[in-house]
Parts: structure tokens; sequence; C-alpha cells
């Protein structure tokens, strides 16, 4: 069942979106070079709890850290590890936070250093296919204009859209019904309704979009190692739109 929030489950969850946003913010000036992503880990743990909160995909499903940071081919369920940024690296960075009950999740890819040119056309444009599903978002759409939109764009511009892996509901879980799938059909899927609130987060590759998932048993990579971007925004439905809550006031960082 996809539950409508009321008023007051919104401003917790807007509350707990901002506390991600907010997270995102902090940890923006540590991801350079020779940064362990197991430091990024406990700096954003550290800063989490500091705003009442914790972090949702902590013990997750068994996961061990408190973020995600997958790197270059990795696309999602990196675990923070002793492992250093190097320069030229592209890392995927997901965060959840759970306030009072409610949840947010937000990702986004980060460059360390200087990139090159290819991965910053696959950052550039991995960011602009969620605001363009986004922008699809107001009651009565259908959550496949989302998806159709998204890979729509994706394809205009040579990327792979990996399709195992979807975007979601938030709610008291930190995954809700429904499936936000970033492929589809105009008009297909559940009708948008005002109250709903939704994880949009499209991941996209510069080769082909098969994946794999590594021994560690949570890493997912691309199957030919082509680079990964992945950006998420946690949004409400509104009376003609959509409101981001993971996204400061103009959403985006
Ligand atoms: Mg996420
Ligand atoms: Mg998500």
């Amino acid at each position: 069942m996809i539950s409508i929030k009321s008023d007051r489950e919104i401003s917790f969850l807007k509350e707990a979106g901002n506390i991600v946003y907010q997270t995102h913010c902090y940890l923006k000036p540590y991801i350079k070079a020779g940064v362990r992503t197991k430091e990024l880990d406990k700096l954003a743990s550290d800063f989490i709890l500091s705003k009442n909160a914790s972090p949702s995909f902590k013990g997750y499903e068994g996961f061990p850290a408190s973020i995600c940071t997958s790197i270059n081919q990795e696309v999602v369920h990196g675990i923070p590890s002793n492992r250093r940024l190097k320069n030229g690296d592209i890392i995927s960075i997901d965060i959840g936070a759970c306030y009072k009950g409610y949840h947010g999740d937000s990702a986004w890819t980060y460059a360390v250093g200087k990139i090159s040119d290819e991965k910053l056309y696959l950052l550039e444009h991995t960011k602009k296919s969620l605001f363009v599903g986004l922008e699809q978002i107001k009651p009565g759409n259908h959550v496949g204009d989302i998806g159709y939109a998204i890979e729509t764009y994706a394809k205009e511009h040579n990327l792979g859209v990996i399709k195992e892996l979807v975007g979601h509901g938030v709610g008291t879980n930190i995954h809700e019904e429904p499936d936000v799938p970033n492929y589809g059909s105009k008009g297909s899927g559940p009708v948008l309704k005002k109250g709903m609130v939704i994880a949009v987060e499209p991941m996209l590759t510069l080769g082909s979009p098969e994946i794999c998932i590594l021994d560690d048993d949570w890493t997912i990579e691309t199957a030919d190692y082509s680079e990964a971007a992945h950006y998420e925004h946690t949004v409400v439905v509104t009376d003609n739109g959509f409101e981001i809550l993971t996204g400061g006031k103009n959403g985006q960082e």
C-alpha cells in the first residue's frame, strides 16, 4: 500500500531530509585525495547523531556502516573502508537519516580533485536526469512518467540505465512502496497523489548497464567496470508539483 503522509508526518520527513542535506554539505570539504572512506563514514555518523537523528543504513538488513561510499565503477552499497580516495576518482555517497521515526534519503556523486572529461559528462548528465525525472512529479501523473523521462534523457546522452535498482517510497521505513524505476512508459504505474513521499534515484553508467555484486555481498558494480553515477533526492508530492526534502532551498548542493 502506498501511504499518504499527513502534514505532521511531512514536517518530520522535512526535518529528516534536511539533516541528510546538511550531512552532505558537511562532508563535502572532506571529499578529497587521501581521505579514507571509513573516515567519511565516521564524520557523517557523528554529524547525524549530533542532530538527534540516527543513520538509517546502519544495520539495515545488516549493512555494517552509516553511509554507502561507492567509487568509480561501483554503483551503490559500497562499504566504507580503509581505502583512500585518489585524485581523479568519483565517489557516490548515499546518506539516510532517521528523525523521530521518519527517514530522509539522498545520494550524490562527487569528483575527487580533477576528473576526466568522460567522468564530468557522466556526473553532469546523471544529475540532470534526476531533475528531468523530478519535473514529472505532480498529482495525476504516474510513477512511469518519471522513469520514462529519466530513461529517455539517459538514452539521448548515451548513458546506460541500471534497471535492477530503483527508487522507492519513504516514510517510517526507508524503503516503502511504490518502486520508482528509472525506466518505464508514460501513464504506467501508480498515480501520484498529494502527500506521497518518494525517493527518485537514477543510476547511470558510461558503458553497459549490467551489474554484479561483489564478494562482500553488498557492493554493486558495473559488469564491464565502466564508471557509474548516482543522484537521489527524497521529495513530497504537493498540490501542483513537488518539494525536495533533501536539497536545501533550491534543491541542489
Ligand atoms: Mg539512498
Ligand atoms: Mg534510496
